[in-house]
């Protein structure tokens, strides 16, 4: 059984902190326009439809199908090695934006485009995560 990929934090910015601190509570939290409703991630000051600073955050489902993927079965870093093979996805939340993110809890090979999956949280135990911030990753829903 591959062991789970090592995740480091780093320091929040201030345009993404409501996102990771929401992680930290095992909540994916996006951003939505107040002028005219496009949810957006990564997180930004501005609207990236219409550019108005008129955003504001909300929790997202944690549901989403499977966009696209790729299966890694090498990789040299220490953080990875152990952890292949693994699945790299983006996940497209029912809201709309689409999470770059790891497939868990299943066989690789069962992983399919369109599939429904759901979040869980990772949570990072080391000195480096000083916000207690923790990665989301989805698994078959
Ligand atoms: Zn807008």
């Amino acid at each position: 059984m591959a062991k789970s990929i090592q995740y480091n934090a780093q320091p929040f910015d201030w345009e993404t902190r409501a996102y990771w601190e929401g992680c930290g509570r095992h909540e994916i939290v996006l951003q939505r326009c107040r002028a005219c409703g496009v949810v957006q991630h990564r997180p930004r000051a501005l609207c990236v439809s219409c550019f108005s600073d008129g955003i504001e955050h909300f929790v997202a489902s944690g549901r989403g199908t499977v966009h696209t993927f790729s299966v890694t079965n090498q990789n040299g870093l220490p953080a990875f090695r152990e952890a292949c093979p693994y699945v790299l996805a983006y996940v497209a939340l029912e809201e709309g934006p689409q999470l770059m993110t790891n497939i868990v809890g299943c066989d690789p090979a069962d992983v399919r485009i369109g599939m429904p999956v759901v979040v869980e949280f990772c949570d990072i135990e080391d000195e480096s995560n000083e916000d207690g911030a923790a990665v989301p990753r989805f698994r078959p829903a």
